[in-house]
């Protein structure tokens, strides 16, 4: 029997816990023995690795978070407790690692892989959805989701109170969550940081539409742009002349229920890094492309810079 552990780094995303349960069940068709690496590579250094069965998984499915929790480690940045952590696997023969996490944890395990030998496959798991090379990151699907049912909610009360509301999207430097909340969503306004932006220049157009009858505005904004999300609000309310509000949906973005594409997608990019590893790859990430999953290199997709869909970025000059 082989060993096999998986972990995950940096932030949490909903859709973990499907790829978890999977995990032990698809390592164990695999005639591979599963473990859990608890709390990312803080649990890899203080030793706090188990072996798990079907039992660990059960009733998991449908909950967001991580049941084997996650952390970002500094003392994982030195190499004494990468020893220590290489010695803790050799106590349980433990040779083959997957990550879910985002391209800063991918990074480490690339050192570790290069220290240590020990072969790793990345699941790229983040809903800010900005690490290269691949179209889709575990946990993305489940936060456009929540970011949906949140602007809906805030639509209802907009529209009675004739307001103008500044709903503020995570996603880091990246406006993925917030281009496409705002495409489907029927937001007005969307400012991301991939786009340079003159509030002065939208002034004429905003007044005519309320001339024309508006009650309200929804403005999507990215946690990444120049400006806080304030100063959009208080735009409205000196230039435009409406009153407004600001709305940060902050953490509820990256809890909840996975949907059913996470759901499947975590199914899906555990069964690839499994039979990557087990194909004899070492240290490389499994990308979600256009032509479907595909094994990258680690250096491949920690060296491309990222860029926001280009398709999508153009759909935003009509918003
Ligand atoms: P994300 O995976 O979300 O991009 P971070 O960038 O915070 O998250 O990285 C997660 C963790 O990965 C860090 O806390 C650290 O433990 C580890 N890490 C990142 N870069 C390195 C590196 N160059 N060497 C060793 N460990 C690293």
């Amino acid at each position: 029997m082989k060993n096999i552990a998986i972990l995950c780094s940096g932030g949490d995303v909903s859709g973990m816990n499907p790829a978890l349960k999977h995990f032990v069940e698809y390592s164990l068709q695999k005639l591979l023995t599963p473990f859990f690496i608890y709390d990312g590579y803080e649990g890899l250094i203080d030793n706090n690795i188990k072996e798990v069965a079907y039992k660990d998984v059960a009733g998991i499915i449908n909950r967001g978070g991580t049941k084997i929790g996650s952390s970002r480690s500094q003392r994982f940045m030195e190499k004494s407790y990468r020893n220590i952590a290489k010695k803790n696997l050799d106590m349980l023969n433990i040779n083959m690692l997957i990550v879910l996490g985002g391209d800063g944890s991918f990074r480490g395990l690339d050192v570790f892989y290069k220290e240590h030998g020990v072969k790793f496959c990345g699941i790229p798991s983040t809903i800010d959805n900005d690490i290269s090379l691949t179209e889709y990151c575990l946990g993305v699907d489940s936060a456009l989701n929540i970011i949906k049912t949140s602007i809906d909610s805030i639509r209802d009360t907009a529209s009675s109170f004739k307001r103008a509301f500044v709903i503020e999207t995570m996603g880091r430097d990246c406006g993925f969550l917030a281009l496409v909340s705002a495409l489907t969503s029927g937001a007005e306004l969307c400012l991301i940081p991939e786009k340079e932006y003159n509030l002065k220049s939208l002034e004429e157009s905003f007044k005519n539409q309320i001339k024309n009858g508006r009650r309200y505005f929804i403005a999507i904004v990215a946690e990444g742009i120049k400006d806080d999300s304030q100063t959009i609000a208080n735009w409205f309310e000196q230039k435009i002349g409406m009153q407004a509000r600001v709305s940060v949906l902050g953490h509820i973005q990256r809890g909840g229920n996975p949907t059913i594409y996470d759901r499947l997608m975590a199914y899906r990019f555990v069964n690839n890094a499994i039979d990557a590893l087990l194909e004899g790859k070492k240290d490389g990430v499994i990308c979600y492309t256009k032509d479907g999953f595909k094994y990258k290199n680690i250096d491949e997709v920690v060296n491309t810079p990222f860029v926001l869909d280009p398709e999508l970025l153009k759909f935003l000059k009509n918003i």
